[in-house]
């Protein structure tokens, strides 16, 4: 299992009729299973093995292999969370034949933080009508709310994950700063 950070450089202006990040640029389903593809090849090179590869495109529980794999936990926000790339990631599946070492399952970290929960315009619980959607046990109304969702990401933003994140990204930023003072000037 594999992640890739979708976090935009920038943002359209508010202005403008919003899309979700997770559809900015080029479709990732192709980019996610390309880059795949070529580290199966890689792979291959060293330890011949046969191989597929999914992004969002089969019937694979993404999210929860990715908890098993390690990569982050399923949050409030329904989301996976990654500590250091908070929401904004797509999941790639590669299914090798080779056997490897499982990696250890993360814990869920959310606590007894609900920040995702109480930012939401439309009142939704995206992990608890998904869990009960997926138990069958949900009446209409809360049938119907699955789908109230705007996909406006402020269940992504409010989560302390994505305040890790914008660190992440200050702390690269200044790392490639001072890469760039301490080299020789022509
Ligand atoms: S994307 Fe917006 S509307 Fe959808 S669950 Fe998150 S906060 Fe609620
Ligand atoms: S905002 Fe809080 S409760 Fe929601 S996913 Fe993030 S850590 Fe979990």
């Amino acid at each position: 299992m594999v992640l890739m950070n979708y976090y935009p450089r920038r943002w359209q202006s508010a202005d403008k009729p919003q899309i979700a990040a997770y559809a900015y640029g080029n479709d990732y389903h192709h980019i996610v299973k390309s880059k795949l593809s070529q580290l199966a090849e890689e792979i291959n090179k060293v330890a011949p093995h046969s191989y597929a590869v999914f992004c969002d495109s089969a019937p694979v529980m993404e999210r929860a292999w990715a908890v098993r794999a390690g990569l982050g936990w399923i949050g409030r926000n329904g989301m996976l969370v990654n500590p250091k790339l908070g929401t904004f990631t797509f999941i790639g599946t590669l299914i090798t034949t080779l056997e490897l070492e499982p990696s250890k399952p993360m814990e869920n970290h959310c606590g007894t933080c609900k920040k995702c929960i109480e930012a939401c315009p439309m009142g939704l619980e995206p992990y608890l009508l998904n869990k009960l959607a997926k138990a069958g046990r949900m009446d209409d109304l809360e049938a119907n709310k699955v789908y109230d969702c705007i996909e406006c990401g402020c269940c992504q933003f409010t989560c302390p994950s994505y305040i890790y994140l914008l660190d992440s990204i200050r702390l690269a930023k200044a790392n490639v700063m001072k890469i760039m003072r301490s080299r020789p000037k022509k």
